[in-house]
């Protein structure tokens, strides 16, 4: 038993089943997604999702990856090339010189990540979010691709968070690893982010044809 119990178990496993269910039929294709991709483009198409729209990313990736395809060519890379070719995704200057900075760290360390995730998180770039990525795909482990998508999704469901920063809120990130910790974990994230995206919308949810609608917090203002 923790202080967090009060998050219903129930609720828990009834969102789980609901999702997955949806996400046969309704989940959104990426390249990332393809079971041939890379623990390199994985962890690269993440680095791209930040601020960025996945479909946005989705037509990028490929032009990126025939010039940049491995840790090793993008090390290779200067600064100005990675600007000029990040000039699809906004923000082009700051996103360049980071992810420049990014390629160089991992040249440094001929593509290796550290072991420990503190160490990981202070790679340029990396920070929380990208580190659970590199844990779900990489590590295989059951972390939550916890952005603003997946935390809007679960608060509505289970309750709000108390704190501004997703990143340390200790209810949000307690309960984003509860509703992770399942075998297909890779598979429920996905289905978290398409079904926030597509159906449990920032703008006019699409509340009359949710299928979790009966048991949903913000719509039963239980
Ligand atoms: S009922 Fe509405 S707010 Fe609740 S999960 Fe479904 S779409 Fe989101």
């Amino acid at each position: 038993m923790d202080k967090f119990d009060f998050i219903y178990e129930s609720g828990i496993e009834y969102f789980q089943d609901k999702l997955l269910e949806w996400y046969l039929v309704n989940g959104r294709s990426f390249p990332w997604r393809n079971k041939s991709a890379t623990n390199y483009e994985l962890i690269i198409s993440e680095v791209f999702l930040q601020r960025t729209k996945a479909e946005t990313v989705s037509k990028f990736l490929p032009v990126f990856l025939k010039k940049h395809s491995s840790w090793k060519q993008l090390g290779e890379a200067t600064e100005a090339e990675l600007q000029e070719i990040t000039k699809p995704l906004g923000l082009y200057k700051q996103r360049g010189s980071r992810l420049y900075k990014l390629a160089q760290e991992l040249k440094r360390r001929k593509g290796r990540f550290p072991k420990e995730r503190n160490q990981i998180e202070e790679i340029p770039m990396m920070g929380q979010y990208i580190t659970n990525a590199f844990e779900l795909y990489v590590l295989k482990k059951k972390s939550p691709l916890l952005d603003v998508n997946m935390a809007r999704l679960l608060e509505r469901f289970f309750g709000e968070r108390k704190l501004t920063d997703i990143r340390h809120d200790p209810y949000l990130q307690t309960l984003a690893y509860r509703v992770v910790n399942i075998d297909n974990s890779k598979e429920l994230n996905w289905a978290i982010l398409d079904y926030a995206s597509l159906v449990c919308k920032k703008q006019k949810p699409n509340c009359l044809n949710c299928l979790i609608f009966t048991e949903c917090r913000f719509i039963n203002k239980i």
